[in-house]
């Protein structure tokens, strides 16, 4: 398992809310009920003041590439190599990174700073694990 994938398919009282939405195509992160900082990975904690009141917050906006790498190992058989890993931010959702591959562009193609649209993809385990499409520039906002 390579860790540049991110989460962990491993399902736990944590997690659980992230996977179950996940497998309906949506991204939930973790929210702070006491002071409304958003987490990810979701860890039942609050990472600015440690509260444990936590509630799944779903992210809709597109992110933004904050980080990439290119990827030449085949971590599932029927992927295609190379390919781009990214890590992801959301604009208006700090605290929250999620890393993905990267579709719908050429790995040579893929930037900083490019806007990508949510989506996941099916990963080790049956789970659905992100996996962000690359926005076509001049592809609208
Ligand atoms: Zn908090």
């Amino acid at each position: 398992m390579d860790a540049t994938i991110g989460i962990p398919p491993a399902v736990n009282e944590e997690t659980e809310p992230f996977w179950t939405a996940a497998q309906q195509g949506r991204l939930v992160v973790e929210g702070c009920t006491a002071c409304g900082a958003e987490s990810f990975p979701p860890r039942g904690i609050c990472r600015s003041c440690r509260s444990r009141e936590t509630a799944p917050t779903e992210i809709t906006d597109r992110g933004v590439v904050y980080s990439l790498t290119v990827n030449h190992q085949r971590w599932l058989p029927d992927l295609e190599v190379p390919y781009a890993m990214v890590l992801v931010e959301f604009p208006g959702h700090p605290g929250v990174r999620v890393a993905g591959r990267l579709r719908g562009c050429d790995p040579e193609e893929a930037s900083i700073g490019m806007a990508v649209d949510i989506g996941f993809e099916p990963g080790p385990g049956g789970c659905a694990i992100p996996s962000f499409v690359a926005v076509p520039a001049g592809g609208g906002s």
